[in-house]
């Protein structure tokens, strides 16, 4: 492999640890589990206003009941003490009561069931919400693991790629600096049988006459931009 082949090669490898470092796929599995956190914490917020809802419903019922139980009382006390008529009216309200308590007392059952159903289903998303809260940070810790292991690999590469091109005539070097700084993106690429190895675009006759004659002068893709290094190039 010729030196400016292994340019190339060293200019691919740091541009495909860049890439890494944006780090799409693992950004995407980090904001799925973030997501996730955030509807379960939805979750929990929706369970815990109903309960707190239950709870003053629960106190108008005891309120409701013990005013209920508190005439209900009355009423019996005033049992056998009047005429027929009067105690016939008082059996019938009575029982009208005595329907209204029992009918209250069974919501505030229902509300009791309910709620220690609240209970068990609030522990459980509790409990999901740490695990995934867990995961969460054991996923931050290896990303921030791997982008280290990934910037100081990429560093090492960038300066190989510095070292390489150090190597070249001057003149090339300073061109192929001066192409970087122009934020061309590869600078260099390979000719492949008359095609640029970056854009994939076919070289017109002249320019792959030029690329293929062995001079000092490296000739840019007239599509992308880059410096084409010859495929079959000998060694500078
Ligand atoms: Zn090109």
């Amino acid at each position: 492999m010729s030196l400016l082949q292994q340019i190339v090669s060293r200019e691919n490898d740091v541009m495909r640890l860049d890439a890494a470092l944006g780090g799409g796929a693992r950004a995407e599995v980090r904001r799925e589990l973030k997501r996730s956190i955030t509807a379960l914490e939805e979750q929990i917020r929706t369970v815990e206003a109903a309960e707190v809802a239950a709870t003053v419903r629960a106190e108008e019922l005891a309120a409701e009941q013990s005013e209920l139980a508190m005439r209900l009382k009355n009423m019996r006390s005033n049992e056998g003490a009047r005429d027929y008529r009067q105690a016939t009216q008082i059996e019938h309200e009575t029982e009208v009561l005595q329907g209204k308590l029992d009918a209250v007392e069974e919501a505030e059952l229902e509300l009791m069931e309910a709620s220690e159903q609240r209970k068990v289903e609030l522990a459980d998303l509790v409990a999901q919400l740490e695990i995934r809260r867990g995961e969460y940070a054991a996923l931050l810790d290896e990303q921030a693991r791997a982008q280290a292991e990934l910037a100081s690999q990429r560093d090492a590469k960038l300066e190989e790629l510095e070292q390489l091109i150090g190597q070249l005539p001057d003149s090339m070097a300073s061109l192929i600096r001066s192409v970087k700084a122009q934020g061309v993106a590869p600078a260099l690429a390979v000719v492949h049988a008359g095609y640029c190895g970056n854009c994939h675009m076919a070289l017109s006759s002249a320019l792959r006459g030029k690329v293929g004659a062995a001079s000092a002068t490296l000739q840019r893709c007239e599509e992308c931009g880059v410096l084409l290094v010859p495929e079959g190039e000998g060694d500078l």
